[in-house]
């Protein structure tokens, strides 16, 4: 079932929740208060129109309350964005997801009741501190305060080795999801099977837990 998007604020975050939307097919009707920024999405855009979000007749004009999901995409204007998400949640949107400039933001937003807020810069550069500990993290993605994902290169202590062998979740309490292997993807990986070289671990675990696991082996 194709699902129908609304994308206001076309900037970097905005923009490119409506391109990635728009090639995968999805509908999107682009929304910015500046002609230029629509006039850059009129191709890419199912649809695109130049209005003021925090106008609510404009907002029920254009059928707002038809799409299934509403992304607020402004960034700067904090009293904008807000303003918005209120207009949004009155209008019992069934999917509303903000772009948050900082903690007091999203603690209003959610006040409102937006059931989605979202920090992409703090977000991203959380993501990439921890690549830059260490070459061998690749990716990390934050589950909750105290759990998250984490992608590592197997250690040259686990080449070899087996799961059972390095006893990773009896010692370190997490849990192995998946093996990469070049192209190759185990979702449920064997404990007796040996590592190899290049070998790519997801991991699974509080992060407490994940890094004493990435102390002793990676
Ligand atoms: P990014 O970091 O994603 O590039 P930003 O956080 O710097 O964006 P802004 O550039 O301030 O955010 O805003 C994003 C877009 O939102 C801009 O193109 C701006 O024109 C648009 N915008 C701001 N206020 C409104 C509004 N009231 N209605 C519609 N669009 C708006
Ligand atoms: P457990 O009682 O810990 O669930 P098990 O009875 O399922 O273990 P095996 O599956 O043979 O026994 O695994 C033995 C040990 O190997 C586990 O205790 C664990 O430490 C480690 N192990 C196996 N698979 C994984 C995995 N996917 N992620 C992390 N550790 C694993
Ligand atoms: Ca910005």
């Amino acid at each position: 079932m194709r699902k129908d998007f609304a994308v206001i604020g076309l900037g970097r975050f905005g923009g490119s929740i409506c391109k990635e939307l728009s090639e995968k097919g999805m509908h999107v009707l682009a929304i910015d208060s500046d002609e230029a920024k629509v006039n850059e999405y009129k191709n890419i855009a199912y649809h695109s129109v130049v209005l003021d979000a925090t106008d609510e007749d404009a907002l029920k004009e254009i059928g707002i309350t038809n799409f299934d999901h509403v992304i607020v995409a402004i960034g700067e204007n904090i009293q904008a964005s807000i303003l918005t998400a209120v207009i949004l949640t009155d209008l019992d949107i069934k999917r509303i997801t903000v772009k948050a400039q900082n903690d007091y933001h999203d603690k209003i937003l959610n006040r409102i009741g937006v059931h989605h807020v979202v920090h992409p810069e703090r977000d991203m550069g959380k993501r990439l501190a921890h690549s830059f500990i260490s070459n061998n993290i690749l990716e990390y993605l934050e589950l909750s305060n105290e759990y998250s994902i984490v992608e590592v290169i197997a250690g040259k202590k686990m080449i070899g080795k087996t799961l059972i062998s390095l006893d990773v979740r009896a010692k370190f309490g997490c849990n192995i999801v998946a093996i990469k292997s070049g192209t190759e993807i185990d979702v449920s990986p064997e404990a007796d099977k040996p590592l190899k070289e290049g070998d790519i671990l997801i991991i699974i675990g509080a992060d407490y837990d994940i890094n004493r696991f990435e102390k002793a082996y990676i």
